[in-house]
């Protein structure tokens, strides 16, 4: 898409299906089809915005990207100092390699920290599975990984349970940071927090991201938070991306129907200010059976008959880097 940009990742035709079973045998009658042929390259040193509805697989794109979910079907390839290896064909060594590069900070820091170990034990355990071998060493990395999320190194002998929501999460992305990733996955890091501490924790996150050029995957539903970390950002429906672009191209001109209707439901915080909503109609199809066509076409405004049996390509569409899957945006289509 960018060709002055260094890829990191680059996503290809990526499936996540989960089998439904039904009877005794657990004869498999059908899928869930959560991420469904995905196509993406993430940039190094960028932040990427994934949002969506609740189910549209953004969750589980995330979990796929760094294999927590097995894929079904595609490639997820990882820049190595310019080598792009295929992850999903790794050995278990490889994996065990590769998981020191991309690491995962969770919605819920209640459940991300053991409430029975002290931190110090939750932060040494990593860092002993990674081979870090001497005392020092650990404690010496524990330190400098508190010490950037502005926790005091003597607060490693209390309990989980001793800190407060926001703390929690500081802690989470300490440990994240401890093996020295290059990718941090972030699935809605900061919906679990109070609104006055979400900016605190945000604006944490980008001084460290800045500090170790680190990539994240930043997966939201609250789109004003997406609006102020991301530098572009991937909509999904229903497994798949509908509108790709830089943040503020999306913001200030969606192209998509899905886009703009999820768009006009951020509130404006200015009285004098009017925004119309665009409500959205029907029911959001089932992952199950998904509409043929474009998958939007029950609920879009502008739903044409060539919508009811021709799935959109994703195509570019107005400044570099924007992407939309819509017929209305698709010159192929209207000339056709
Ligand atoms: Fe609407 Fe058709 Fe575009 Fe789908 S392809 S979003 S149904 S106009």
């Amino acid at each position: 898409m960018n060709e002055n940009k260094e890829v990191i990742f680059r996503i290809k035709d990526l499936k996540t299906w989960f089998p439904i079973t039904k009877g005794a045998f657990k004869k498999v009658v059908g899928h869930v089809k959560a991420v469904d042929g995905l196509n993406l390259e993430v940039y190094k040193g960028e932040t990427l915005g994934i949002v969506g509805e609740s189910g549209c697989g953004k969750s589980t794109f995330g979990k796929t990207v760094m294999m927590l979910e097995n894929p079904t079907g595609g490639q997820v390839e990882f820049n190595y100092g310019g080598e792009f290896k295929d992850i999903t064909k790794f050995s278990k060594p490889e994996m065990f390699e590769f998981r020191k590069k991309v690491q995962m900070v969770f919605q819920d820091p209640y459940s991300a920290l053991n409430p029975q170990k002290k931190i110090y034990t939750s932060f040494e355990e990593p860092l002993k599975v990674h081979g870090m071998n001497t005392r020092e060493e650990r404690e010496e990395t524990m330190q400098r990984v508190l010490k950037m999320v502005n926790i005091q190194p003597d607060y490693l002998m209390r309990y989980p349970h001793e800190f407060s929501g926001g703390q929690r999460q500081r802690l989470c992305i300490a440990r994240a940071l401890e093996v020295t990733p290059e990718v941090l996955i972030c699935d809605e890091p900061v919906s679990a927090l109070d609104v006055s501490i979400q900016a605190q924790v945000l604006n944490l996150m980008k001084d460290i991201q800045k500090e170790l050029n680190l990539t994240y995957l930043f997966i939201a539903h609250d789109l004003s938070v997406v609006q102020y970390m991301a530098d572009r950002i991937v909509v999904m429906y229903l497994g798949n991306i509908v509108e790709v672009a830089d943040s503020k191209a999306l913001y200030d001109e969606p192209l998509h129907p899905y886009t703009q209707a999820l768009l006009s439901a951020i509130p404006v915080p200015d009285i004098h200010k009017k925004k119309k909503r665009q409500v959205l109609e029907g029911e959001v199809p089932s992952p199950i059976h998904k509409p043929s066509g474009c998958a939007f076409h029950n609920r879009c405004p502008h739903c044409m008959d060539i919508c009811k049996t021709q799935d959109p390509a994703l195509v570019h569409k107005g400044v570099e880097g924007h992407m939309v899957a819509c017929h209305l945006h698709d010159e192929t289509t209207q000339t056709s």
